[in-house]
């Protein structure tokens, strides 16, 4: 089977501007899933992310999620509780794309988005302060 519902048509907006030196910090070493709900990022520094499938799906920042003019999460984009990562496919060499139980997959998850998004990191920041 060929790899389905990736298409390369539609530029990526938001593609940040230092994307173009990724350190180890921004690379996986191994993309996972932690269990059934959550997936699982190791990162090249050694990090591991596990990041909670609904907190992903919810952060999903494609187009029918988010309004490209207001930044805002469109109403439509209700995530069930008990979402799942179906699959999860490599896009280039920046980012993943998951396939969620819910029949949505066009989101793309650039890693070094990924990487700013890893809970535990968020909550160290937020306990510091
Ligand atoms: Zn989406
Ligand atoms: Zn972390």
């Amino acid at each position: 089977m060929a790899a389905p519902g990736i298409t390369r048509s539609s530029p990526i907006h938001k593609a940040p501007k230092e994307s173009m030196s990724f350190t180890q910090t921004t690379v996986p070493f191994k993309i996972t899933r932690a269990n059934q709900h959550d997936v699982k990022v190791v990162w090249q520094d050694g990090h591991e992310s596990v990041y909670p499938a609904r907190e992903l799906r919810s952060n999903c920042p494609c187009a029918a999620c988010v309004d490209e003019v207001t930044g805002e999460r469109r109403h439509t984009a209700v995530v069930p509780d008990n979402v799942k990562p179906l699959g999860i496919q490599l896009v280039g060499n920046y980012a993943i794309t998951i396939q969620w139980s819910d029949g949505h997959q066009t989101g793309i998850y650039a890693f070094d988005r990924l990487r700013k998004m890893c809970p535990c990191c968020l909550k160290a920041e937020g306990s510091q302060q």
